[in-house]
This record gives C-alpha cells, structure tokens and sequence, in this order.
C-alpha cells in the first residue's frame, strides 16, 4: 500500500479513526471528517473548505509512472501539511485531490489558495526530473450554523472545476449561480466513488463464442451502474470519469474481485476476461493485487483473461512486457483489446506477450471493405501461426458471424452471439447452430 506522510513539525496523529494521516481516504469518510469538524467549530465561527486538484497530473504518472507520480503526491502531501496553521486539517482523496479544511478561517481565502498553489509549484526532482506541478483549487467558506459537509464539499468540488476551466492553477470561490453545471458533475463523480460501496454496482456477461466449436468458451466482465435517481448510467459514461479522476482504481479492482469472486462459484470454469485499464495496469503492485484476488476467491489464474487496451502497451518499455511476462508465468491470459485504433503496428506485437487479439467492432461493421478485410487476413494469419486467438467484436448479426467464420477468426463477440447477461451460466451448455 501506499505510505503516510509525516510532516517534521510532528503533529499528534488525530485519533479518529478515519483521519490516518496521508492515508487515501474514499470521499464519504472525507465527508465524516469534515462533519465532525463542522460539529466542533464554535457556533460563531466560520470554516473554509479548499478542494484541490493537481493540473495535469495524468502526465506526469504517464511520462514517470505511477511510482513517481505517488512519490509526487506523498511530497506535495507533506508540504501543503506544512503549509496549514494549527487547527487545519489536511485530507487526502483519491486520485490527485486534497481537500484542506481551515478551522479559523483566512481572512483572504483567496490569498490562502495563493499560498497552497505556492506550496505545490515548488519544483522537486522525480526519476531525474525536475518537476512543478500546479492545481486547481475551489474555495467554499461556511457560516455558523452549516451542518450539511457533503453539500460543502460537492460546493468546493463544483468551483474547482471552475478554477479547472478557467484555465488552471488558480483559484475560484463558489458561486451558486457560476457552479451549477459543474455541481451536477460533482454529484455524478461523488455518486461514482461511492457507488462501489453501495452495491449500485455489478457486474453483467458477454459471452464469447469459439468459432470451430461453435459453442461459448467464455465471458468478458462488463460493468454496470444503477444509480439511484438516474437509473442505469453507461459504461461510456462513467469509465472516462472513472480514468480522468484516478476512480479506475478502486472500482477496477471491485470488479475484478467481484467477478472472480461470482465466476468461483459457476459450476463450469470457461474463461473470465476482465477489462483493466491504463492506469490500473501501471499501478505499482498490480501483480500482487492480482494474486491476492486469486488467493481470495479461488479462481485459478489459468482461467483468466486481462483484457487490456492495445495502445496502453504500445509504450515499449520493458517494464510492461516484464510486467505480462510475470502475469503469464502465473497462468494468466493477455487479451489486446480494442486493437486496430491505436496505431497497430504488427511488428511491433512480436515483442508483446499475448494469447489473443480482439479485433474492435469498427473492423467488424467495414469488413465489406477490401482493404479492411485484407488487413484483417493478415493479422489473423499472423496471430494464427503464433497460436494466438482472434476475437471479432461487435458481430451484430447472423450474416456477419458467418463472415467472421469464413475468415478465418478464431471467436466471435456480439449481440448475433449474446448479449451481456447478469446469469451466463446456462450458456455454457449451448451449442450454437453453424449458419
Ligand atoms: P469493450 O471492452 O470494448 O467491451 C465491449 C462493449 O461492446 C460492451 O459495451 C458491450 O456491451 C458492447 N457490445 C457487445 N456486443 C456488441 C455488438 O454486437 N454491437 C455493439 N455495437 N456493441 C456490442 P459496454 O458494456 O457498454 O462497455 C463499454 C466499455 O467500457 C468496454 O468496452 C470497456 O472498455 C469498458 N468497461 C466495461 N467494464 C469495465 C471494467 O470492469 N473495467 C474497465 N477498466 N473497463 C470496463
Ligand atoms: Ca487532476
Ligand atoms: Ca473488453
């Protein structure tokens, strides 16, 4: 896991117990700390509430990775502790955001802010480089009486993202009438990192056909969110949300637990694939989250499939390729997912370790194309002679699995197949007519 910050000036550590200091803290025990301190302020006294938002700290996790990107935040952590008078708190939340809590507020909070972006432009040295970093902060200043910190933190959340669009490293207090679109984004994004812990997510099946037997061999795990007031959010939705906000990572790690934990208990074991995104495959400890899933559920590792974004190992580096190599000495499969929108270059999958390619849906839909259907036969035929399987996705309907088939692809994937279902385990028993 990831260690604490100590600031020099050691503070006695706060003894409730979601306040560890420098631990990542999901936003409902963020939204208890700030509770029991609006609880505690006295009944004319005022607090300020600044959320925090690195700018562009994607970059820097994905030009350094993710171990220096932490070491950037355990450091950026550590300073802005510094930085706080007696009686401030500092809260971390997931991803690149902080939430300072002044108990006597500034009678500047806008020069206060000043004062945390100067904290955070100090430049430090990372894997070599010199780096300085800059936020975007919003600004909420209660008055005696306010109780409701969830409604107090959405506000800050909602003027950061102003300070985000009006061009970044500066800061912005909350005006209602300015933040009112950005507020609905801080709810939906508030709803999201909750949304594990509240069983509104789960998990639905898409099976995936084996072309020569013509019978399901396995399913891929597709999330799903049922939100309580706006009913079934879609993956296309929330995943950007999730990757742009650092979610990915306790959501990503829910769902594949999660179906580790259901696909245990099938009476047949066809494969699982899962989808793992960028910035959990990067994560330090990936390998070892993924053994301790295993451990825990009891799936055997030789029944399960990362599906993983083509382009998100296109960075040859020798850590990925060392990082899937390890995967694999385990068991466990390498789907390339979404293949054919990055920049494909076959060459180049000789030096990747993988045991399936999915050709994406947009291939599938232009395969009347000469020229798709050339390139199609070729990266079949080159995956074929290396034992690697070959997926079409988005085979919509009868006419298009057959001509899957005919090409040469090793598994079919579409609604002409079936659609995700929350129950797959009667599929495994069907055989499918060979049209
Ligand atoms: P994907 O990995 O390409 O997953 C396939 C998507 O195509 C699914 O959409 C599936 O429902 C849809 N699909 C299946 N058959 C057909 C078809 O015949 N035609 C068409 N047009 N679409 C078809 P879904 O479930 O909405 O998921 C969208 C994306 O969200 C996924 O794309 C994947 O990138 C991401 N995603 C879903 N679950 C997870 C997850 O647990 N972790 C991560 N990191 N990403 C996930
Ligand atoms: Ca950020
Ligand atoms: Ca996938």
């Amino acid at each position: 896991g990831r260690r604490g910050w100590h600031s020099p000036r050691a503070a006695p550590a706060p003894t409730d117990g979601a306040a560890v200091r420098g631990a990542i803290l999901p936003r409902i025990a963020a939204q208890r700390i700030v509770e029991a301190a609006l609880r505690a302020q006295s009944e004319n006294g005022d607090m300020a509430v600044f959320m925090i938002d690195l700018d562009r700290f994607r970059s820097v996790n994905e030009a350094l990775g993710m171990a220096a990107g932490d070491a950037l935040l355990a450091v950026t952590g550590a300073r802005l502790e510094r930085a706080l008078d007696r009686g401030d708190r500092l809260v971390r939340l997931e991803g690149d955001r902080f939430v300072v809590l002044a108990s006597h507020p500034p009678d500047d909070p806008e020069a206060f802010a000043r004062r945390l972006l100067e904290v955070v432009a100090q430049p430090l040295v990372l894997a070599g480089h010199t780096v300085a970093m800059q936020a975007s902060i919003g600004v909420v200043a209660t008055t005696a009486g306010e109780r409701n910190a969830a409604a107090l933190l959405l506000r800050a959340d909602s003027a950061m993202r102003r300070a985000k669009a009006e061009g970044r490293n500066r800061s912005a207090l909350h005006e209602p009438r300015l933040d009112a679109a950005n507020l609905e984004k801080s709810q939906l994004e508030l709803d999201l990192s909750n949304a594990p812990h509240n069983g509104q997510m789960h998990l639905t099946y898409q099976p995936f056909v084996d072309l020569d037997l013509m019978r399901v061999t396995g399913v891929e795990a597709l999330l799903r969110w049922r939100h309580p007031t706006r009913g079934e959010v879609q993956p296309k939705t929330f995943i950007p949300l999730a990757e742009s906000t650092g979610l990915i990572l306790p959501i990503g790690t829910w769902a594949l637990r999660t179906a580790c934990a259901e696909a245990a208990r099938w009476p047949v074991r066809p494969l699982l694939a899962v989808n793992i995104s960028a910035l959990q495959f990067h994560q330090p400890g990936f390998t070892a989250q993924i053994d301790a899933v295993l451990a825990e559920t009891g799936f055997p590792a030789d029944c399960l499939e990362l599906e993983i974004t083509e382009t998100v190992l296109m960075r040859d580096n020798p850590e990925t390729i060392g990082q899937l190599e390890a995967l694999i000495a385990r068991g466990i499969r390498i789907a390339l997912d979404d293949f054919g929108t990055g920049y494909s270059a076959l060459a180049y999958l000789a030096r990747l370790p993988h045991h399936r390619i999915k050709l994406d849906k947009s291939f599938v839909q232009d395969l009347t194309n000469p020229a798709t259907a050339e390139l199609i036969r070729a990266i079949i035929a080159q995956a074929r002679a290396n034992g690697v399987c070959v997926t079409a996705e988005g085979v919509e309907v009868p006419d298009q699995l057959a001509q899957v088939r005919a090409m040469g692809f090793t598994h079919a994937q579409g609604y002409a197949t079936g659609a995700p279902t929350a129950d797959p385990v009667a599929l495994f028993s069907e055989r499918l007519a060979a049209s």
